[in-house]
């Protein structure tokens, strides 16, 4: 209410202030001393929520309300559960640099080494190859049908200019091919928008998990925390320990690492390899009538591959 100009017997229209006719009802003076205050409320607002690494992220493991940040003595951070009246039995608080400690943890999880790195490589290229095949096979379709519509439609304007072609029919023709020209390009378009967003979003996935791998040196604490807000899906805090749940993609990634890991101490990273490709070539159709049990359901790389397929 403090902030209305109208209170001062002015009006505000679309950010221009008028003299309003009406008179004023508070005191110019207080409205502007009001206006200072806002100010400095606003600006020390805006600078705390800068200073954390982590806020808004954690909640309570007891109560589910959030975990917030406390400036301390010599500015140490640290984070405790925010309930209002502090009847929360959960009196942990956390410093930050702790808190980089355990989210540096728990980034280890979806950390792809050298070998998984290309195994999941693989994996993509293989389950998503048919789909570029596809958009690549249509792309040039639809392209050769645009030259096509192109020629006719030069085509006709001649005949048209050189009387072969009657006017009214040239009109109607030519608005034909141009409404399937228009059609085209869009389909062109949608196929086009279609490849960037896999590749897209395929390798800033594939960045993100080689970037969670990095040893502690190479990745600053401002990179954790924008690493972990890019892939959680939630981070409790109970008994002092912080548990985080990774969002899709990373939480079928952070299974499938764990199957390949297993998979690899199991068989050895060339057979593993190996059956990840040839579960593909077998086919899938035939994998479907396999009961219940049977070896090839129980293999690990085939439970590997289909986890990934399941999610994407
Ligand atoms: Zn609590």
């Amino acid at each position: 209410m403090l902030k209305n100009v109208i209170y001062v017997g002015q009006m505000n229209c679309n950010g221009v202030v008028y003299q309003g006719k009406h008179p004023s009802i508070i005191n110019r003076e207080i409205f502007d001393k009001a206006q200072l205050a806002f100010l400095k409320v606003d600006k020390s607002k805006v600078r705390k929520n800068f200073d954390f690494l982590y806020p808004g992220i954690l909640k309570c493991g007891v109560c589910g309300y959030s975990f917030c940040g406390e400036r301390q003595k010599k500015n140490n951070i640290y984070y405790r559960c925010s309930h209002y009246d502090r009847s929360c039995p959960n009196m942990v608080y956390l410093s930050e640099k702790e808190l980089t400690q355990s989210f540096r943890m728990h980034l280890k999880r979806i950390g792809l080494n050298e070998d998984i790195y290309e195994l999941i490589k693989l994996s993509l290229q293989i389950c998503l190859g048919d789909e570029q095949t596809f958009h690549k096979e249509e792309t040039s379709r639809i392209n050769s049908e645009i030259e096509e519509c192109k020629e006719i439609l030069k085509k006709m304007y001649l005949d048209q200019l050189n009387n072969v072609l009657e006017y009214d029919l040239w009109v109607n023709l030519k608005n034909e091919y141009e409404v399937k020209l228009n059609r085209l390009s869009a389909e062109l378009q949608k196929h086009n928008s279609a490849n960037t967003n896999y590749l897209d979003t395929g390798l800033k996935i594939l960045d993100l998990c080689h970037r969670a791998s990095l040893p502690a040196i190479e990745l600053k604490a401002e990179e954790v925390a924008q690493i972990i807000r890019e892939v959680y899906l939630s981070a409790m805090v109970k008994n002092k320990k912080v548990k985080v749940i990774f969002r899709e993609p990373f939480a079928t990634i952070e299974k499938l690492i764990k199957l390949a890991k297993q998979g690899i101490a199991e068989i050895g990273l060339a057979e593993f390899k190996q059956n990840i490709i040839s579960s593909w070539g077998s086919g899938l159709e035939h994998t479907k009538k396999e009961p219940e049990g049977s070896d090839f359901n129980s293999s690990i790389c085939f439970k590997w591959w289909r986890l990934g397929d399941s999610n994407s």
